[in-house]
């Protein structure tokens, strides 16, 4: 499978997920045919919301995907070798860096800008300080603002995955591996891939 490939198995998944049409599942099978090992071909990097569940989001089975879970998305070295680990294990083709709109971090990190903040929140305030002055001033009230907050978070925890770890950075530039910025949106239940900026 390509990085390729592996972007359209899941974005076809996405499909079948916003068209009600989910694949049929067979919970025995799958646990016993994963349970000598796995042949996971990507990670998702998502929030906590219990809204953005990337397993179902993506309709994939067990064994299909990795997913880790933190608020806002943000990178640490814990995620960073993770991936690493589940790079080792197996065949992993893509990581999708899975952002969402009306994120709690960031409604959170755009309310307290400026104020004493949480680690998780500190992480968030780039994205905020990246969104382009066009677009006017933090406040929850400015949803273009706080939905192209929502895109930088995703682009910047790209960029700082691809700084922290040489290994996922090879893969990438031997072409082995893809890392595809995304949003979930809450209210249809699409993922949209974001364009790269050049
Ligand atoms: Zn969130």
């Amino acid at each position: 499978m390509s990085p390729d490939d592996a972007l359209q198995k899941l974005l076809d998944g996405n499909k079948r997920f916003v068209a009600q049409n989910t694949q049929d599942r067979n919970f025995a099978e799958e646990i016993a045919s994963t349970a000598d090992g796995v042949d996971g071909y990507a990670v998702v990097i998502s929030c906590m919301d219990a809204r953005v569940n990337a397993e179902q989001i993506f309709d994939t089975k067990i064994g299909d995907i990795f997913v880790l879970r933190v608020g806002g998305g943000v990178i640490n070295q814990d995620i960073v070798d993770s991936i690493e680990i589940a790079i080792n294990m197996t065949q992993v083709k893509l990581v999708i860096m899975l952002g969402h709109t009306k994120c709690g971090a960031i409604v959170n990190a755009t309310k307290n800008k400026g104020q004493e903040v949480s680690q998780l929140i500190a992480k968030v305030l780039p994205a905020l300080d990246a969104v382009p002055t066009s677009l006017g001033e933090p406040s929850l009230s400015n949803i273009p603002y706080l939905r192209k907050a929502e895109e930088m978070q995703v682009v910047l925890s790209t960029q700082q995955l691809e700084e922290s770890s040489p290994l996922i950075s090879n893969l990438i530039n031997e072409n082995q591996m893809m890392i595809a910025n995304a949003i979930y949106d809450v209210e249809t239940g699409k993922v949209t891939i974001l364009e790269a900026s050049s």
